[in-house]
């Protein structure tokens, strides 16, 4: 049983420290990889504080995994020892039901194995997270990095990656469309690097007038500061799409009057508390609010070589795990450009 160490919350008040445990004993299908980097989501944040109150302690946090394989089971197929192996936000489904056989695992319909803070379906000990030395995963959870990436700003693509470049191609997002990006952060930037790559009109709101000069430099044709009012009124009816990656409470209402007829307005950003809106904001123009979830197993391999394609990777802050702490206070004050990244090899 492989033996890890990692970097733990004991419960929801305390902050991250050393944490020795085992992981499952690897099956044939499985994979261990040695964590060479893991990404700092805000999820890791919402669950260590148990913010959506479904968490588990000890809690190894982290879904954005990039590593090198270390051993393989007798039935691996995709991967030899020494690969370069990614891991997001799922590691296992029942690969029985329709969303599972239809490459939509994350939609699974006994519910999708988390990465950190779940029962493993193999043995039923709690999933531990990337913020650690190691991960044991079935190869069909984990995925092939383009060789021309640079790794540690890959981390980020297997969560703040795919969790924006699904939406925005579920919705069809391309030229001749005006989209816009709500909250400039981890999920914020990829989404904009994406929506302008895939050749649309992109307008970035954000509530920090200091990242505006960046939002122009990741793509943005349009930056709007969202408390100035007027900047706002002037973009009234105008989108087919806004994605909304905002990790805190805000009311909706400031974005549905700004679609066109039909348009939608898609959250992805989880906040602890459900952002409001006003019915009378949908009906006029038959407007659609909706959600979105990560993305199945081929979508995110998809993903990760339209990202080799096109030479696209999370703009990155490398930091020691010792940082871990700081960098989560660091996320609530907005101070992140764009995406803290774990380097796992100052885990001693
Ligand atoms: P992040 O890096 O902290 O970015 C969040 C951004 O939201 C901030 O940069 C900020 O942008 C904006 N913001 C923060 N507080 C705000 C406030 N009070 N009012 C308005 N805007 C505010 O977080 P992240 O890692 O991108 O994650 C964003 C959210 O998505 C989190 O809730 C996370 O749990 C969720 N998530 C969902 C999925 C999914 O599958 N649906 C996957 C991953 C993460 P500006 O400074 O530009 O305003
Ligand atoms: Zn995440
Ligand atoms: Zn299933």
């Amino acid at each position: 049983m492989p033996s890890s160490k990692g970097f733990a919350a004991q419960d929801a008040q305390s902050s991250l420290g050393p944490y020795n445990f085992s992981r499952r004993e690897p099956l044939a299908t499985d994979i261990v990889i040695e964590v060479l980097y893991c990404g700092v989501c805000h999820s890791d944040l919402h669950m260590a504080r148990n913010e959506w109150g479904q968490s588990i302690y000890p809690m190894v946090p982290g879904h954005e995994i990039v590593g090198r394989v270390t051993a393989i089971g007798s039935g691996v197929k995709k991967f030899k020892v020494g690969d370069i192996a990614a891991v997001g936000v799922i590691v296992d489904s029942c690969r029985k039901c329709a969303p599972c056989k239809g490459g939509e695992e994350h939609f699974c319909a006994e519910g999708a194995t988390l990465t950190y803070a779940q029962p493993d379906r193999v043995d039923g000990s709690i999933t531990m997270g990337g913020y650690s030395n190691n991960y044991v995963v079935d190869e069909r959870f984990a995925h092939k990095v383009p060789a021309n990436l640079d790794l540690k700003a890959v981390a980020p693509l297997l969560c703040a990656g795919i969790t924006t470049y699904s939406p925005l191609r579920h919705w069809k997002v391309g030229p001749g469309k005006k989209v816009g990006i709500v909250g400039l952060g981890g999920l914020g930037h990829m989404a904009l690097k994406f929506a302008h790559s895939l050749g649309a009109h992109v307008v970035q709101f954000t509530t920090s007038a200091k990242k505006i000069e960046d939002a122009k430099r990741l793509g943005a044709d349009e930056v709007v500061v969202s408390s100035n009012k007027d900047a706002m009124k002037a973009h009234t009816g105008s989108f087919d799409f806004i994605l909304d990656c905002v990790s805190a409470p805000h009311p909706l209402d400031d974005y549905l009057p700004l679609l066109k007829q039909d348009g939608t307005l898609t959250l992805v950003g989880l906040p602890p508390e459900s952002p409001s809106f006003g019915v009378f904001n949908l009906i006029g123009g038959r407007k659609s609010i909706s959600g979105s979830m990560i993305g199945g197993m081929p979508e995110t391999q998809e993903m990760l070589d339209y990202c080799g394609k096109h030479n696209i990777v999370s703009d990155v802050e490398v930091i020691r795990i010792d940082q871990i702490n700081d960098a989560f206070e660091r996320l609530l004050k907005q101070d992140v450009k764009y995406r803290f990244v774990i380097d796992m090899s100052t885990l001693k």
